[in-house]
């Protein structure tokens, strides 16, 4: 199949070369030179411009950093014709970026007003998922595209699952993200707390983790080095999930909150939290390294 994969960053290179390496005729594009010239290091086909790679593609696959991103590249501008414009009729567009979402049914209303197909795709894994193809996708469209789509995704990941229809996939994302804020910060005040009462890292997590503490946050990224040898803390909390991403997918927490009227006051503060982590030293950092700034501001 002929796909265009638009965006090589962190994670959209590593997806598109597992495309590449199914046997898949790839062509990219992404605006950054240094993410051109890596695509050609990796030896993956590039195209002069998005809308050259779109118009000779049978599947578009974006792959930026935020939905302002994915509309303007749909729609285009006064100079430059949006991918919409430019693709043949019928093209299947699948946004595998996470953007909130009401800007993922905008851009699906905007894809079928062109008379193409569109679902939302947004992932977890992280950059090693998508360079062992082991990402997990969260799909919102509609039954038949989701069917087309299915075994191109199942070429980048281990989990693709149908969420429901335009923007339920970003919805599921968003959702999941807000449990793994939210409970990252419990676990992380509760070490801080055990650590005060004179409790060890290791007894804590011996009974939380069999207990009903247990949780992500806890038995895989544990935020205290030790319990769990493969969590960042073991490494000075290198991500992982870094601050700034968890920070961003929060802030789509609290505009899907803002627009649905949810009493999630959770979601909130742990928004609140990370935007303030990601704003200080902890963009960079794995987000389980909260608990220092939760050591640094208890009395
Ligand atoms: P990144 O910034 O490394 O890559 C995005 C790329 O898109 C950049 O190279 C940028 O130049 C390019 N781009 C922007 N506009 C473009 C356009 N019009 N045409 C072509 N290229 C364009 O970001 P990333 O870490 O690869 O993340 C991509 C998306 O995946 C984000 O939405 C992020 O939230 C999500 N995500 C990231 C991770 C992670 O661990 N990095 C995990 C899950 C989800």
């Amino acid at each position: 199949m002929r796909i265009a994969f638009l965006g090589l960053g962190h994670m959209g290179l590593p997806m598109a070369r597992n495309l590449a390496k199914a046997g898949h005729d790839m062509v990219g594009f992404d605006v950054v030179p240094a993410a051109i010239d890596a695509a050609g290091a990796a030896g993956l086909a590039v195209a002069d411009s998005g809308q050259d790679a779109a118009a000779s593609a049978e599947l578009v696959i974006t792959m930026f950093p935020s939905g302002r991103h994915v509309l303007e590249a749909y729609r285009g501008s006064d100079q430059t014709p949006g991918l919409l414009a430019v693709a043949a009729p019928g093209t299947l567009f699948i946004d595998c970026s996470t953007i909130a979402v009401d800007e993922a049914q905008e851009a699906a209303g905007l894809a079928a007003a062109a008379g193409h197909r569109a679902l939302d795709a947004p992932v977890s894994g992280g950059v090693v998922g998508a360079e062992n193809a082991t990402l997990a996708f969260m799909v919102g469209g509609s039954d038949e595209d989701f069917e087309a789509a299915r075994p191109i995704l199942e070429t980048m990941g281990r989990r693709v699952v149908h969420c429901g229809g335009a923007g339920l996939g970003q919805a599921a994302k968003v959702c999941n993200n807000m449990i793994l804020g939210v409970s990252q910060i419990a676990v992380a005040e509760a070490f801080v707390l055990g650590e005060r009462l004179g409790l060890s890292h290791q007894a804590l997590f011996d009974v939380a983790s069999n207990a009903s503490g247990q949780c992500w946050a806890l038995t895989t990224n544990c935020p205290v080095p030790g319990p769990v040898p493969t969590s960042p803390a073991n490494r000075d909390y290198q991500p992982g999930f870094a601050g700034a991403l968890m920070s961003k997918d929060l802030g789509l927490a609290e505009q899907a909150i803002a627009l649905t009227g949810v009493d999630a006051r959770m979601g909130r503060l742990a928004r609140e939290i990370y935007r303030e982590f990601a704003d200080g030293e902890g963009a960079g950092q794995d987000f389980s390294g909260i608990i220092n700034t939760i050591r640094a501001e208890s009395a």
